[in-house]
């Protein structure tokens, strides 16, 4: 019997990360989500989870760890897991700067470095990370945001070259989200939702499913020739 292939997924007690784990676990993969909140939406016995802060570099190394020791190989990484704290750039404080890099850029940075020999013994290994289309493209009260998502895209870009360099199948990609549904955009006012619908070629917010599918397809063999792309699915936002 073929040993099950296995996905490791960041942020995964909610929103675009339980999306990402429930694809990944109907295409057949053993699901490992990591998050600081509970993972605890279902029990299967493909699913395990780990409780812990991304940005604390000795947690994320003794958990991949544990996971590599436990499963003897990491086939799929999905940094999903991000933060947000908006303010105009003057007043922005140093703090919300800081967080929100130590989060969205710094702890891809540490998990993949845990992963990525795994992925090397393997020869081969996709990682995704989520970015943004504000990393492409910027916004208004986002500049510690943009500058995490566009941190990430370089960063990706740098590895899908570096991981590929002596013939290993690594791949490494970018999913930019536009405007999706989720906690992280469920208390924007309705008059905002509302303009950034009519801005939207295809005229209404993203779901999680939608990049899920996404993550499913450079999860899979079907993108066996795609590395270091950043993939926005955005209903044509930016364009
Ligand atoms: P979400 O609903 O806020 O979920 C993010 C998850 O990550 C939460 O469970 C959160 O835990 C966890 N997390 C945060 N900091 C962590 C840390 N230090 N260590 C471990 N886990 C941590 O976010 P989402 O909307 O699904 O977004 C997922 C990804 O998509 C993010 O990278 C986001 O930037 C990106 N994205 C989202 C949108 C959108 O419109 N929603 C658009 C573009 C890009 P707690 O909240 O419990 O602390």
């Amino acid at each position: 019997m073929k040993p099950e292939k296995v996905a490791v997924v960041t942020g995964a007690a909610r929103g675009i990360g339980q999306a990402i784990c429930e694809q990944l676990l109907e295409d057949g993969f053993h699901v490992v989500g990591l998050d600081i909140s509970s993972v605890d939406w279902t029990q299967s016995e493909r699913l395990s989870s780990y409780q812990l802060n991304l940005c604390d570099a000795k947690a994320v190394s003794e958990v991949v760890n544990t996971i590599a020791n436990q499963h003897g190989r990491i086939d799929v990484l999905v940094n999903n897991a991000g933060i947000t704290r908006d303010a105009l750039l003057q007043d922005m404080l140093e703090q919300d700067w800081d967080s929100v890099i130590d989060v969205n850029l710094k702890a891809v940075f540490l998990l993949t470095r845990c992963v990525a020999p795994t992925m090397l013994e393997q020869g081969a290994g996709s990682v995704i990370n989520i970015a943004s289309i504000v990393g492409t493209d910027g916004n208004i009260g986002q500049s510690n945001y943009g500058a995490s998502k566009g941190g990430v895209i370089a960063m990706s870009k740098g590895w899908a070259k570096e991981l590929a360099r002596k013939g290993d199948q690594i791949r490494v990609n970018c999913v930019a989200p536009g405007f999706i549904a989720t906690d992280m955009t469920k208390n924007l006012p309705e008059k905002v939702i509302q303009m950034m619908e009519s801005k939207t070629p295809l005229g209404r917010m993203g779901s999680v499913q939608d990049i899920a599918n996404g993550v499913s397809f450079l999860a899979s063999d079907k993108s066996a020739y795609i590395t270091g792309q950043v993939i926005k699915i955005d209903g044509g936002l930016v364009l």
